[in-house]
């Protein structure tokens, strides 16, 4: 494959842009080489400014559920943008949108939108606060909740002192209020809690963790936290960004049954346009600007655009629930034919993997937290990818992210990744 045009676009998006990219990790700094420019894309299959068409396993991280470009979306927003594209006033559509996310979740009585998943977690922590009254919050390592202050945070020293800033411009300050903990460890978590004890507002977890590979908590750990949380008084935040409307209807919080106090989405609930948004019992929402004391606001929340795009995407997988277990037999398959050829092959590997959420770490060692992600070697890593990349296949160009799967990938296109997979050298 030939990547000319996308190079030559790249040396000329760094002359105007940060690093060439709006979002770091499309850089490829992770796996080497150049981004590759995408001109459009249909179903599964994305197409370059080279002419090259490749299978696609990100689906713009995730939004994409059911393939791009896909036509009741596309008719939806082309339709609205007809009259007008924001106005900064209500619109019926946001009801629309409000009423029919609600009732495919358990459990949330109200839904704010907003633009993006950094601005659903911020805001559902700063709800937390504002409702609890208390100021800290712990996340786990390895969790990503968007790029705003209070989750830019790494271990302190001592697993029960306070975080560190982890990108210069966030203050020891905001740090202090972060306490981060290890995923899958409940004695972790309860340590922390003891330590801080009456000071905790949340605690914010991916249910599914999708930002270190795909991490599925055991049940003791997330029955563990729900009942820690209930029992001091703590909201518990699920993170849904990426498992929300993608894994089940009703997200993690169905298929973990755990019910989450506040729980925040992105990615396919805006079908591919800017929408986050977060959600919990009115109680807590009431609590919410112009009822309530917290402030929140967005010039273009509940962009008439965006919406149409998100009740055209929800209506669809509301209108045929099968669609979530089509994608997970998908990734099964994909699951078993990588597993095949890696076995085969004596190459060191785990497979990790939840409905359409999957991915691959070459390490011998089970992957259950940010640390036994972190061992996966990357070396192989970046020759997997890279190899995969040349035979038409578009993995996420890092080792701590998950593939997730879009149900216009057929099994023609999984058998051509297996077997694209079957010809590199490891
Ligand atoms: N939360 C999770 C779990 C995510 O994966 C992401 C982004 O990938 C975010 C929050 C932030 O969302 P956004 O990139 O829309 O700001």
């Amino acid at each position: 494959m030939i990547y000319q045009r996308s190079s030559a676009l790249f040396t000329e998006a760094k002359k105007y842009i940060p690093g060439g990219v709006n979002s770091p990790v499309r850089a490829f700094k992770a796996v080497g080489g150049d981004p590759i420019f995408v001109k459009k894309a249909k179903g599964a299959y994305l197409y370059d400014e080279d002419g090259n068409k490749l299978i696609d396993y990100i689906a713009s991280w995730g939004p994409l559920i059911l393939g791009h470009a896909y036509e009741p979306v596309i008719n939806a927003v082309v339709e609205r943008a007809q009259n007008g594209t924001s106005f900064g006033m209500p619109t019926e559509i946001e009801t629309e949108l409000a009423k029919l996310a609600i009732s495919m979740v358990p459990n949330m009585d109200k839904i704010r939108f907003v633009n993006s998943g950094t601005e659903a977690c911020m805001s559902a922590v700063r709800l937390a606060r504002g409702f609890t009254g208390k100021d800290k919050i712990i996340k786990f390592a390895g969790c990503y909740h968007g790029h705003s202050d209070s989750f830019l945070i790494q271990a302190g020293s001592g697993a029960v002192t306070f975080g560190s800033p982890n990108s210069p411009g966030v203050t020891q300050g905001t740090a202090k209020d972060t306490l981060l903990a290890d995923y899958n460890d409940l004695a972790g978590v309860k340590e922390l809690v003891q330590a801080n004890k009456g000071e905790l507002a949340a605690i914010i977890i991916e249910p599914i963790a999708g930002n270190m590979g795909c991490i599925v908590p055991t049940d003791e750990f997330m029955k563990g936290l729900r009942d820690i949380c209930t029992q001091e008084g703590i909201l518990l935040i699920f993170d849904e960004v990426m498992t929300g409307f993608r894994l089940a209807k009703g997200g993690a919080q169905e298929v973990l049954n755990i019910k989450a106090d506040i729980v925040t989405y992105g990615k396919v609930i805006g079908g591919g346009l800017p929408v986050g948004a977060f959600a919990a019992r009115t109680e807590i929402m009431d609590f919410l600007a112009p009822d309530g004391p917290v402030y929140q606001a967005g010039t273009l929340s509940g962009n008439p655009l965006a919406m149409s795009a998100g009740l055209a995407m929800l209506t669809e997988l509301n209108n045929n629930l099968e669609v979530f277990k089509s994608l997970a037999k998908k990734a099964e398959y994909l699951h078993e034919g990588i597993a095949a050829v890696l076995t085969e092959r004596k190459v060191a590997h785990q497979i990790n993997r939840y409905g359409s959420m999957i991915s691959v770490h070459f390490t011998d060692e089970p992957v259950v937290d940010f640390a036994s992600s972190a061992k996966g070697n990357n070396e192989t890593f970046k020759k997997y990818f890279h190899g995969m990349l040349e035979r038409g296949v578009y993995l996420p160009p890092s080792a701590f992210e998950s593939y997730f799967l879009n149900d216009a990938l057929s099994y023609e296109d999984l058998d051509a990744t297996i077997n694209a997979l079957k010809e590199i050298e490891l």
